[in-house]
Formats: C-alpha cells, structure tokens, sequence
C-alpha cells in the first residue's frame, strides 16, 4: 500500500471562541475516534498531522498541509464549517472523509461534500478506504453494522491525545470509554439503537496504570453514554489497578444507576462528577428508577435522589430535554423551577427539543407529520435553534416559558443558592462561571432576541411555523460571522438541507 500523508481535523469548535467556558472546557471536549483513527493510520505506516480546533487557533495556520487525506470529526453544529474544510482541501488535491455524529446523523447530506463518510468504523473500515483512496464524483458512505469490539487504548494514542490535553488551562480531563451504545431506549437518544458492549477491561487497566505516570491525580471523563452498567466489572477493574482516591473520574450515569451502595463505590473511587439525565416529569422513568411516577411526584422523588447523590459526589449536572411532547402547558416548566429550589447544588442542562436526522427512531415520526425545520446545521446544538416544532406549545409561549426558567435557574439568588450549597472551590466557581458565561446569561440573552424576532418580523416567525423555507437573515448573519474567512469556502447549497432525508430514504427502502 502506498504510504500517504493524512491529516485528521477534530473540530470540537464551529467558529472562533471567546468565552471563558469555552477557554476552560473546549480542549476538554475533544473527541476520542480522530485519536483512533490516527493510531490506525500510523500503525498502516502512514504519516499523520493531527489537530483538535478548540475555537482559539488560529485555523488556517494550524491546518495539515500538503496531505493526500484528510478525515474530519464533526458535530453537527460543526457541520458548515466541516463542508468548507472539505471543500478547501479538495481543491488542493486532498481526499475527504468525514466522521463522527454528524457523518452518523446526516450522512445523505455529507455526501454531498465529501469523498467519503463513515458510520460505524473499523480499523478495518480505515485499512479498505486508504487501499483505494480516490477522490469520488458523488460521496461514498461507508459503514459497518456494528460498533468495533476494540479500540486502541490511551497509551497508544497518547502522542495525539496530550497536543490537545496541553491546550486545557486548568481542568485536564483525558477522555476515556469503557463501554459502547446502553441498554436503555430513550427515542431520541442516538445510541439507544447502538447494542451495548464494554470494551476490554485490560485495555482500561493498562490505561489507567499509563495516566498514573503522567499526572499526579489524573482527571477521566467517560465518554461512556451510561456509564456503570455493567457497575461491578467495571468498578472492579478500576479500583484493581487505581488506588482510592488516585484518580478523580466524570461520567454520564442514569439515576437507575446511582443506588446507595454504588454511590458509595463511586465516591471510594474518586468520581467527582456525575450527569444524570432526567429529560422529563412525564416520561422516561425507568432510566431515573421512578417508572411509575411522573408530574410532581416524580419531582420530588428525584430531587431527593440528587440531594442524596450529592453525599457522595460534588459536582452533579441534571438533564433535561424541554418541548417533548409529553410536556404541556406550565406545569414542566413550574416543577423544574421547584427542582431547582429544591435541589440546590445540582447544576441544571437544559436542552431544546432537536432531531439530528436519522441519528433516533422518534425522528422518523417528526419528519412523517411535518414538524421538522429546516435550521441550518449551524444551530442544531440542542439551544440555538429547536427544529421540531413544538406539540403543545405556540412558539412565542414556548420561548416564554423557556425565558422564565432559564432566568430562574441563573437568578442571582439560584446561583448564591447553588454557590452556598456546592463543597470546594472548582465545584462553587465551576458553577458560577457556567452560569454568568455562555451557559446562563449567554443562552438567555440569545433566547430573548429569538422572542423578539419572533414577535417583529413576519417572515422569522413564517419560518419557524414551516411556511417558508427562506432563511431569516438574523441566522444567515451568524452564519457568516462564525465562519468568518471559511465562509467563501462553504460550497454552494451547503446552509441548506433535507430535513425530512431519513423519512424519503425510508420510504424508498419500503417500494
Ligand atoms: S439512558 Fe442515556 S444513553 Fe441510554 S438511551 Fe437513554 S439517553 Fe441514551
């Protein structure tokens, strides 16, 4: 095989950062499947530059030069400037590929603009593509039926992974998996069709033995979607080669998960923080263990589990999905705010309704009655835009009840609350600083402008109803501003998409 040189361009960031969150969290954010892909790659014997684009590169400086491939890992918000890259390497002779979520959830859209994307990828899936590595007149997707069994571990990819870590300023979190998909099948959720498996516990051993001779007190965040569900297995290989107390570990748990006794385990193995999803008073209860509950019940019931939690770990994130169509009326919204009272160390996420293309079965139901918008990729980040039109709910309504409680949440009196109630230093300002950063005041201060465009311009409100599909410039500004420089290299067509592809692919497959 022919000895290539390859580029791999993470793209954590859609555009140039300048908060203080994305200052702190961005480098923490990284991706775990471009430091994979790059490991494969050299063990091929090719040449790899790799760069995780944080927000505060400068892009053009720091990109891969003269390569003969370049894969791209993009979030969906990521998406625009993802195309653009591809099609400013294309241009210099270079083969693209893209992968990551947005590959996964749009990949009919992706082909549009790249040579090649990929669903679920092998070391093997990588090995075929480079065989044949040519530029394609219409895009290839390629992807295997399941997730791989294997993964090179942290070791082998430390030189990929420290680059980024190095840019972190104070929280260095090495992002590590142990297991892939969840056994649960909450509809929107991405991997609630992915069949879950753990990864080999030895390579997480020998991993975690690797991270004690580079840091003092390493930090890990589980990219595990459910972390502990397999909870012994995967405690037991932890705690037989990390001493109590020698890491300190993150991880996305459901509530069903964080029982007493695994509380306790958790705390004895130094998890400091944890991010339940709730999502809903109404629904899902079997992940928060209330599967009978729901409504202020299920409120209560839950608000005491996370006060509970907080025994033993410091720092807890509750989220929630606002606009399900179980939701209506005020009620969601007041019990929230009574969470909050309620509970008030946790740090609530809260997520606007969104469906990422094919990336969840419920998604077919939205495109099959109309309700999907058609917001540019750029906003589909779970708060910049909702792209499913409300069930319950008016739009300016909704933006009201989302205005009142994310006010509520980052009050100062709820963030005095939250700041009281938190123990140590990192968990008090962490939390302070989420709130008066992008977070809190800078969602709120966006929600409002939506409210405003809402009520005063006509053809916003239009789009947002689904009557038109011209793009209100209030968005196309963004875009533009974003992208900045990049923004002549998007190709043409590139802000628009199908945002009914999944339903039209289905149909299709049926006649
Ligand atoms: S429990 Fe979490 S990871 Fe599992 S399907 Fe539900 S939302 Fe997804």
């Amino acid at each position: 095989m022919a000895k290539l040189k390859i580029g791999i361009i993470d793209l954590v960031s859609k555009g140039p950062a300048t908060t203080m969150w994305a200052r702190i969290m961005h480098a923490n954010l990284a991706s775990i499947m471009p430091t994979v892909v790059a490991t494969w790659c050299e063990q091929e014997g090719h040449s790899v530059q790799m760069i995780c684009y944080t927000g505060f590169e400068d892009l053009d400086k720091e990109l891969p030069r003269d390569v003969d491939v370049v894969f791209i890992c993009s979030f969906t918000q990521a998406a625009l400037l993802a195309y653009a890259l591809s099609n400013y390497f294309r241009t210099k002779g270079a083969v693209t590929v893209l992968g990551g979520p947005h590959a996964r959830c749009y990949p009919d859209d992706a082909i549009l603009y790249f040579d090649y994307v990929l669903g679920f990828t092998h070391k093997s899936t990588i090995i075929g593509l480079l065989d044949n590595c040519v530029s394609q007149s219409e895009g290839k997707y390629l992807s295997e039926k399941n997730q791989p069994v294997s993964l090179p571990g942290v070791e082998e990819r430390w030189k990929f992974i420290e680059p980024t870590l190095k840019k972190a300023p104070f929280i260095k979190g090495v992002p590590m998996l142990g297991s892939l998909g969840c056994p649960y099948t909450c509809p929107f959720c991405i991997d609630s069709t992915v069949p879950y498996q753990t990864l080999d516990f030895e390579t997480t051993k020998n991993d975690l033995r690797f991270l004690l001779t580079k840091f003092k007190r390493p930090l890990v965040s589980w990219h595990d979607p459910n972390f502990g569900i397999k909870f012994n297995e995967n405690l037991d290989a932890i705690a037989s080669v990390a001493p109590p107390k020698s890491f300190r570990f993150i991880a996305e748990s459901s509530l069903s998960i964080l029982t007493e006794d695994h509380l306790k385990t958790f705390q004895q193995n130094g998890f400091e923080a944890i991010l339940p999803g709730i999502e809903s008073w109404y629904e899902l209860g079997n992940k928060s263990r209330t599967a009978h509950k729901s409504g202020e019940e299920k409120m209560n019931q839950v608000s005491e589990h996370v006060n509970r939690v907080f025994q033993y770990i410091p720092y807890v994130q509750t989220n929630f999905v606002l606009g399900l169509d179980c939701d209506e009326g005020d009620e969601p919204f007041e019990l929230t705010k009574r969470f909050v009272d309620k509970t008030p160390a946790a740090f609530p996420g809260y997520s606007l309704l969104s469906a990422f293309g094919e990336a969840a079965p419920l998604n077919l139901g939205y495109q099959r009655e109309n309700r999907v918008l058609p917001f540019p990729f750029q906003f589909l980040n779970n708060h910049l835009a909702m792209n499913i039109k409300p069930k319950n709910y008016e739009w300016i309504d909704f933006y009201d009840k989302v205005i009142d409680l994310t006010s509520y949440t980052f009050s100062n009196k709820a963030i005095y609350r939250r700041f009281m109630a938190n123990g140590g230093f990192t968990t008090k300002w962490m939390n302070v600083m989420r709130a008066i950063s992008s977070e809190g005041y800078g969602r709120l201060k966006f929600f409002r402008q939506v409210r405003a465009q809402l009520i005063e311009d006509k053809n916003f409100r239009d789009y947002f109803e689904g009557e038109t599909t011209e793009l209100p410039s209030f968005y196309t500004d963004i875009i533009k501003e974003t992208l900045g420089y990049w923004y002549q290299w998007l190709p043409k067509g590139a802000i628009e998409h199908d945002q009914n592809a999944y339903l039209h692919k289905s149909l299709k497959k049926v006649a």
